[in-house]
This record gives structure tokens, C-alpha cells and sequence, in this order.
């Protein structure tokens, strides 16, 4: 163990609203930072890559790793399972790095009751209208899971004040300084 421990952030936000692409912008400027992969049992989308995005698993998979204890949180979302895997997460704060998690509101709870010390990051839309004509314009699901997404856009963004800090992504470079001053 590293004498000062890594911290851990995690960063909620509706489906839609930019997340991973602030993350991206993030981790290309500090290498330094980790992101964990979760898992999931989604399909891939066009382009995503097995243990880069996810790593993508059958639901027996995934409920093994739930029975093994192998996960630091996990819930469900628009019809799929998702979770983190814990090992690489306390690995990391261990070696006393930074570890980023991008994962929705019950996960998020979770993280926090596990451990308190992690910091709570909230990627609030500049308003519903948009991050519904983002989800649309993504053109990466069906209409169903659009809604299903929709949904719990607005029960995540009801929630928006248990979160330590929050960000609202109207502006891609202006969120991103705002990350990078909570985080780094
Ligand atoms: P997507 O299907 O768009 O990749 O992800 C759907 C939602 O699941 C997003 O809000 C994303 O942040 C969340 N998510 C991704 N990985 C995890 C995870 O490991 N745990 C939890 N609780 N949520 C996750």
C-alpha cells in the first residue's frame, strides 16, 4: 500500500448528457487518471470494444460476479445489467491513484455508502429539451430505450443534490475546467 491513498470520483449524470466525452477530454490532458471499465450486459454499440468500453457479458456472467462478491456496486438500466469491478478500483486507490467511475444514480449511492471518502460528481443538461434532442440525435438505440433513458434522466436530475459537486455541460470546454478542478 502507497503511503497516501488514491481518490475516487464518481461522475453521474443523465444518459446523453456527455459524460464520457468529458471524461475523454479529461484523461487525454492527464494520463495520470484511471477510468474503470465496468461491466455490462448491453450489447456493443458500433465501435465499442470489449475491455476498452466495457467489458461485455451474458447475464449468467454477470450475476456470477454479483454472487462472487466481485462487484463494488451494480444496478440495473433500461433492461441491462451494469457494474464495477471491484479489485482494479481498490488496487488503484491502494497505489494511491486516482480512479474515475462514469456510472448512473443507484451505483452512485452505493459507491458512496461503501466508500465515504470518494467525491460525488453530478453532469447536469442545460435542460431537458436538449439532452432529449442529444439522446435522438446519437442515433445509437431504439426509440423504447430512448425512453426508458428519458425516464431516468429525470428521476437521476431529481437527485442532483446528494452530489458533492455539480456541472452543468452547456459549454463542452467550460465543463471540462470545471472537471478539471474538482478533480485534479
Ligand atoms: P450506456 O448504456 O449509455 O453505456 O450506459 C447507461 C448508463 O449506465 C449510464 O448512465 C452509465 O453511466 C451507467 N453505467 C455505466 N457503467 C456502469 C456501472 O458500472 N455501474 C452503474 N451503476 N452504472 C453504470
Amino acid at each position: 500500500m502507497s503511503e497516501k491513498e488514491g481518490k475516487l470520483f464518481v461522475i453521474t449524470g443523465p444518459s446523453g448528457v456527455g459524460k464520457g466525452t468529458l471524461v475523454r477530454s479529461l484523461l487525454k490532458s492527464h494520463p495520470q487518471l484511471f477510468v474503470s471499465i465496468s461491466a455490462t450486459t448491453r450489447k456493443p454499440r458500433q465501435g465499442e470494444k470489449e475491455g476498452k468500453d466495457y467489458y461485455f457479458l451474458s447475464q449468467e456472467q454477470f450475476k456470477s460476479m454479483i454472487e462472487e462478491d466481485n462487484l463494488l456496486e451494480w444496478a440495473t438500466y433500461a433492461g441491462n445489467y451494469y457494474g464495477t469491478p471491484k479489485q482494479p478500483v481498490l488496487e488503484k486507490i491502494n497505489q494511491g491513484k486516482t480512479i474515475i467511475l462514469e456510472i448512473e444514480l443507484l451505483g452512485a449511492r452505493q459507491v458512496k455508502e461503501n466508500l465515504p471518502q470518494s467525491e460525488l460528481i453530478f453532469i447536469l443538461p442545460p435542460s431537458e429539451q436538449e439532452l432529449e434532442r442529444r439522446l435522438r440525435n446519437r442515433g445509437s438505440d431504439s426509440p423504447e430505450a430512448i425512453s426508458k433513458r428519458l425516464q431516468r434522466a429525470k428521476e437521476e436530475i431529481l437527485a442532483q443534490d446528494e452530489f458533492d459537486h455539480k456541472i452543468v455541460n452547456d459549454q463542452l470546454e467550460r465543463a471540462i475546467v470545471q472537471l478539471q478542478q474538482i478533480i485534479i
